[in-house]
């Protein structure tokens, strides 16, 4: 099972991570290595460094198509990243995972000037997700132990669509990976 989930990540972000990313002008691969480079600049443990490169996986691993946004849907890919993910990982890696869209309404619902800040694909799946949280959802939401963490990978998110950055290919992070799996 290490092996396989080292490897798939590895053909995944390399492969079907060449789909773009939404409207955004970067795709699948860059915006993955991006977050989890500002995870790793920031001093992040390995559990956020990785939830950072595969937070987006669930895009990855779904047949909706490259942009099922535009057609309205709701791929709700926190939730399948999530669940491919906790046969895999332990709940430091998974649930910043699960929790990131959420992380997003959270932020609108919290700072005043946070949705100014989102890319055109983000205010898009925005409305779809739930819009900004109510102050019953926030309170709601400060109570889940992960919350912290999901906030920051949430933050590394929106900073990880820099067209024409470089980056460490994503075998950097085969080590973090592999730490993480065998923690
Ligand atoms: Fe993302």
């Amino acid at each position: 099972m290490e092996h396989d989930t080292v490897d798939t990540i590895v053909d995944l972000i390399g492969g079907k991570g060449q789909r773009q990313y939404g409207l955004s002008s970067v795709n699948q691969r860059a915006h993955a290595l991006q977050a989890a480079l500002l995870a790793e600049q920031a001093g992040c443990d390995d559990a956020l460094i990785v939830a950072a490169l595969v937070h987006d996986i669930g895009h990855m691993v779904h047949d909706l198509g490259e942009d099922p946004a535009a057609d309205g849907i709701d791929d709700r890919h926190e939730e399948l990243g999530a669940v491919w993910l906790e046969n895999r990982f332990g709940p430091a890696v998974t649930e910043p995972v699960r929790l990131h869209v959420a992380a997003k309404r959270y932020l609108c619902g919290t700072e005043a000037d946070y949705f100014g800040r989102l890319s055109p694909d983000s205010v898009r799946s925005l409305a779809l997700q739930g819009g900004p949280m109510s102050p019953a959802e926030i309170a709601a939401f400060e109570a889940l132990p992960h919350h912290e963490a999901a906030v920051k990978l949430r933050r590394f998110d929106e900073s990880a669509k820099v067209k024409g950055l470089a980056t460490p290919d994503v075998e950097h992070y085969v080590p973090h990976i592999q730490r993480c799996l065998g923690a």
